[in-house]
């Protein structure tokens, strides 16, 4: 059986490592933030050349505190991608906004030209989603947010390390999120995540928020929540992250095999644009009969999945929205005929081989 992902066999490749970091951690008995943390979160920091890195519960989290930081309040809107994990969406609707859907492009990233059109008076923020592992096209998105005076909030959760024009996810934004969940690029062992920001006031606003508003200490002018970065998350995460490059790289290169073998086909490729470096949390093909192909794949021992079967915009909990399947037609497509294939760095020749030949035949 070949999964989606192999999280058994990275852990055999650093288990030495993995295992001498938890272990300090244990022996020091902190488990809250503490020096593992912070010096996370200054590599992470200056890894994504932003000023300030702050650790957080989870991606979810990190997309809420970034909303959070900016004032987002009942009946703002925020402009989005339906094309997405839920957590995206998500955080607006907690904070009582509402989010607001735009189509995807040929990226099956949100289509920026179709972002304006949306804009009220109401619209506070902009969540462009870096889906996948491939950059939205952030200068279109910045300079229209600067136009319309609207914060720009990037879902990075899939992207670290990718760059966009050279820059890096996740640093073009006002605020960018990152998530450490297991099977992100950068995974730790349990829920994780980070805001990226070069932005001193918006640090600090989130750096309080995440202790429940507390600062100092037991004194509270603002409301917050409980979301921290665990010490041995932090201690897993620094020891896997001098690898985060490398693996990126493979991950691209298992991709451009990929590639190689079905771009004559009926099959649809993943688009990456020539300003981007892709870096592939997801391997992402779209054809006709997507189904069948999952069936058979899965009779052959091929683990694949569906990103996303169902887009935001038809969730049942977003039906008071009012949206139509045809109201945005791309996404709706999408979510009827992608599927991700395996694509993981220790993923063999011998095994994406296989994989290749099932799919041909
Ligand atoms: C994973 C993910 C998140 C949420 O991250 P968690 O750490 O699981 O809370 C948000 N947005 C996108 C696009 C994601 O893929």
């Amino acid at each position: 059986m070949i999964p989606l992902v192999d999280l058994k066999a990275q852990y055999e490749t650093i288990k030495i490592e993995i295992q001498e970091a938890v272990y300090s951690v244990l022996e020091s008995q902190r488990f809250i933030m503490g020096d593992k943390v912070e010096e996370l979160e200054s590599k992470i920091a200056q890894f994504c050349n932003v000023r300030h890195g702050i650790g957080v519960a989870s991606g979810s989290d990190a997309l809420l505190l970034s909303l959070m930081s900016i004032g987002i309040s009942a009946g703002d809107e925020v402009i989005t991608t339906p094309y997405t994990f839920f957590a995206t969406a998500g955080a607006v609707s907690r904070l009582g906004g509402v989010p607001v859907f735009v189509d995807i492009d040929r990226t099956y990233n949100i289509d920026p030209y179709m972002i304006e059109d949306k804009i009220t008076s109401r619209t506070k923020a902009i969540i462009p989603v870096h889906l996948f592992g491939q950059c939205a096209d952030m200068d279109i998105i910045n300079e229209i947010a600067q136009r319309h005076g609207l914060y720009v909030i990037e879902d990075a959760a899939q992207a670290i390390g990718a760059r966009y024009k050279g820059r890096k996810a996740g640093s073009m934004g006002d605020l960018g999120c990152l998530s450490f969940f297991p099977t992100k690029n950068l995974g730790c062992y349990g829920d994780g995540g980070m805001v990226l920001t070069d932005n001193d006031e918006l640090a600090e606003k989130i750096r309080v928020l995440r202790v429940h508003g507390s600062n100092p200490k037991y004194h509270h002018s603002v409301i917050g929540i409980n979301s921290r970065l665990d010490a041995i998350q932090a201690a897993v995460l620094l020891a896997k992250f001098k690898y985060l490059v490398s693996w990126n790289m493979i991950r691209r290169s298992i991709a451009m095999i990929y590639n190689n073998y079905f771009i004559k086909t009926a099959i649809k490729t993943p688009i990456t644009e020539p300003f981007n470096d892709h870096v592939f949390n997801q391997y992402v093909i779209a054809l006709e009969d997507r189904d069948g192909l999952r069936d058979r794949l899965k009779e052959n021992g091929i683990s694949s999945e569906v990103y996303y079967p169902i887009p935001l915009h038809l969730q049942e909990c977003y039906n008071w929205l009012g949206y139509k399947r045809e109201d945005l037609p791309e996404s709706s497509w999408a979510s009827e005929h992608t599927l991700a294939l395996p694509v993981y760095p220790e993923l063999t020749w011998t095994q994406q081989k296989y994989i290749i030949d099932t799919v041909l035949k």
